[in-house]
């Protein structure tokens, strides 16, 4: 739906100044080190492109924007709001995401909160505009509501309009910090604000529905992707029987092995390697005499494989290492181990039975 021509125009007298938190390099913004990801986020990662759809959804409405912040440093408070105050900004807006520790599990806050400055009457504007800005969040995203909070921030304190801080979402609640990166989740925020915007300058909103953004679960590997997950999923093909490079990387080569796999299986041949191709997968790999292996599905850490290690070929599944031949030979024969199972990772009785036999503390094999 189109925006009103005469709305349009109202909107284009109100200029919102929109504050993204921090910049490159500020130290310790960041999320903990997220397993799936292979690293931690920063919290620029979400407030600058979760700025951007802000200003684009206000746009879309007939806002003027402008940002405070730059992108290649970390702005200065002061800058920041000497920005905004020399525009005439009528409204500020600084995006940001919250943080109790460094560690998942160090708290279990989460959800999001409009930030006022502490001592502002709750008939302000600032006041409204933050209660309209946790509505409409509330109204479009499962997570938790933390409402207005008043606080002596610097950006709130100095500016000379209405201005409203928001955090949205923790970096040490897991499932927040998977929003971070999601677009999807920018754009929804993004109209939540905006709609709060609407509401507050008493002009209609015009766009469309916002729908909640979801974490995605990554259940499938595919062409591009890299790292021990891929190397796990081309060492299944190697077993299976297909002539296969297992080098960490899922090129075109790779795509070609899972299409072919899929066309003998029956299975949708799109080259992803998904839930489906992975179980079957595994089955032939079963079939072949091997134990089933567990399906490999996830994307392990994505970073660039540079110099892919060589294969070193598997031991046979019970041949002493060249090595250590001599050794196990001689230890067989004081009685230390059978020799069976020589590859096999040992539990901790196993390593205290064998080293008590080693001593003479534990009776001998023979
Ligand atoms: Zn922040």
């Amino acid at each position: 739906m189109a925006v009103n021509k005469t709305v349009f125009l109202k909107a284009q007298k109100v200029l919102i100044a929109i504050d993204w938190g921090h910049g490159p390099g500020t130290p310790g913004k960041e999320t903990p080190y997220i397993q799936s990801l292979g690293r931690k986020i920063q919290e620029e990662e979400f407030n600058i492109p979760a700025a951007k759809a802000l200003a684009a959804a206000l746009q879309a409405q007939g806002f003027k924007t402008m940002f405070t912040a730059d992108e290649s440093y970390d702005t200065p408070l002061a800058t920041r709001v000497k920005r905004a105050n020399a525009a005439g900004a009528d409204i500020f807006i600084s995006i940001h995401f919250n943080a109790m520790g460094h560690t998942f599990g160090y708290s279990t806050a989460k959800g999001f909160s409009a930030h006022i400055q502490q001592g502002m009457s709750k008939t302000s504007s600032a006041y409204k505009l933050a209660s309209l800005m946790v509505q409409e969040l509330a109204a479009g995203t499962p997570q938790v509501n933390r409402g207005v909070v008043f606080q002596p921030l610097y950006v709130t304190r100095w500016t000379n309009m209405p201005a409203v801080l928001v955090e949205l979402g923790f970096m040490d609640d897991p499932f927040e910090a998977g929003l971070m990166l999601q677009k999807s989740f920018h754009q929804e925020v993004a109209m939540e604000l905006t709609k709060a915007v609407n509401r507050y300058t008493g002009l209609p909103y015009s766009g469309g529905a916002v729908q909640a953004a979801k974490p995605v679960a990554r259940e499938y590997l595919m062409l591009d992707d890299q790292g021990a997950g891929v190397r796990a999923m081309q060492d299944y093909y190697k077993k299976a029987g297909y002539k296969i490079t297992v080098d960490s990387i899922f090129g075109k080569d790779t795509k070609a092995v899972v299409v072919a796999f899929q066309t003998k299986y029956g299975l949708k041949p799109d080259g992803v390697h998904g839930t489906a191709t992975a179980a079957k997968l595994a089955e032939v790999i079963a079939t072949l005499g091997n134990p089933k292996p567990k399906p490999v599905v996830t994307p392990a850490k994505p970073n660039p494989v540079t110099k892919p290690k060589e294969e070193k070929p598997m031991a046979k599944s019970n041949e002493p290492s060249k090595w250590a031949k001599e050794t196990i030979d001689k230890a067989k024969e004081i009685g230390v181990t059978d020799g069976t199972n020589l590859h096999g990772t040992p539990t901790r009785e196993e390593t205290i039975v064998i080293a008590m036999r080693a001593a003479g503390l534990a009776p001998r094999l023979k």
